[in-house]
């Protein structure tokens, strides 16, 4: 920017403003000196079209734009850091489409189309919208084999109780068509945490969902509870017992560090932590989901996701999250957790979970 005005150029203005209206369609015309870069867009709720114009200054011409009969409701403008804003309030949805014109002496027309109704659907329906695919969800049910997980009372084993959550969660994706489930072990055998990633990366997963059930030295600690990875500590006390004690079967938690590794470790490691930190939002979003879905069919432990060191988690872009279903070291809890139709429930509370989640965020074909 100029430090005196005295030294900068004028900001071409906008030196003509006008409606027209024909066969249905309705334009927008915005006559400017000099050249012009500009974005169109449209908001809902209310209906509006918005126009950025950058590099014009932000006034007007003199004397409103008359939109009697159009599908324009009000028009307001005002400036922005760079240049001005116009905003059109619509009587319905409408969709914009704008394109340059030149004209004599240097001047360019910015016109703005503004199709409402059926045109709008045509001029869309030219357009092939993304076509999506089932979302894959990695479900990784915790511990197996030489590794029982926690234990309860008479002999309860947390690597029973979460294969039992997870084939039920993997035979309801399997029957919904916006899902293809993958399971990182489908009976009881053993599987280190780098491995559990590795499938998930090796599946293309679009999700990974771990599913546990945890212990604590109080018998009296209850509920469930949603872990997403935190990258720096551990957000309460227990939070870090729980991570060291589901950790503490896997010598080898550093795996991805290791995996992405590049030649210039100090651009991987931005890289990975760009990624990462989108991936750590994607997953809270989808924690916060299966706590409300938890609520309906159990208690919860901790109201909102905790975040902790977790090896499984720690995918630089696949979401995670890692679900403690309830404690096996209460006893309430355990009786529960080894009762086929609460499982059942469980599962289909995650299901819902992860159904509110890619309706949000829909995977599309490459
Ligand atoms: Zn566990």
């Amino acid at each position: 920017m100029s430090p005196t005005g005295l030294l900068a150029a004028p900001l071409p203005g906008v030196s003509h403003c006008q409606f027209s209206h024909q066969a249905g369609l309705t334009s927008l015309m915005l006559d400017v000196t000099g050249t012009l870069s500009y974005q169109v867009f449209t908001l809902g709720a209310p209906d509006r079209v918005v126009i950025d114009l950058h590099g014009v200054a932000a006034h007007l011409p003199p004397g409103a734009p008359n939109f009697a009969g159009t599908p324009v409701r009000g028009m307001r403008s005002g400036p922005t850091a760079t240049g001005m804003r116009l905003v059109l309030d619509m009587h319905q949805p409408a969709h914009a489409q704008a394109r340059l014109v030149h004209l004599a002496g240097g001047r360019q027309r910015l016109v703005v189309d503004l199709p409402v109704g059926k045109l709008a659907l045509a001029r869309q329906g030219l357009k092939q919208p993304p076509k999506q695919r089932p979302a894959v969800i990695a479900i990784d049910a915790g511990h197996g084999g030489k590794d029982p997980g926690a234990v309860g009372r008479n002999k309860h084993y947390e690597k029973t109780v979460v294969l039992g959550i997870a084939s039920l969660l993997h035979q309801q994706l399997g029957r919904d068509p916006r899902f293809h489930p993958t399971m990182s072990r489908t009976s009881d055998f053993f599987v280190p945490l780098h491995q559990r990633v590795l499938l998930a990366h090796q599946r293309r997963a679009d999700m990974l969902v771990s599913i546990h059930a945890d212990a604590a030295p109080s018998r009296s600690a209850r509920g469930a509870s949603v872990y997403v990875l935190s990258p720096h500590g551990a957000t309460s006390a227990m939070a870090r017992y729980i991570a060291e004690s589901e950790n503490s079967s896997d010598a080898y938690a550093g795996v991805f560090d290791k995996a992405l590794s590049n030649d210039d470790p100090m651009v991987s490691k931005v890289l990975v932590d760009m990624s990462m930190n989108a991936t750590i939002a994607s997953s809270l979003d989808l924690g916060r989901t299966v706590l409300g879905h938890f609520k309906q069919v159990t208690n919860l432990h901790q109201q909102r996701v905790e975040q902790a060191g977790f090896a499984v988690l720690k995918s630089p872009d696949i979401p995670s999250i890692l679900v403690e279903h309830g404690f096996m070291s209460n006893p309430y809890d355990c009786g529960r957790l080894i009762d086929h139709r609460h499982q059942v429930e469980l599962a289909q509370a995650l299901h819902a979970s992860i159904g509110d989640y890619f309706h949000k965020y829909p995977v599309h074909v490459a």
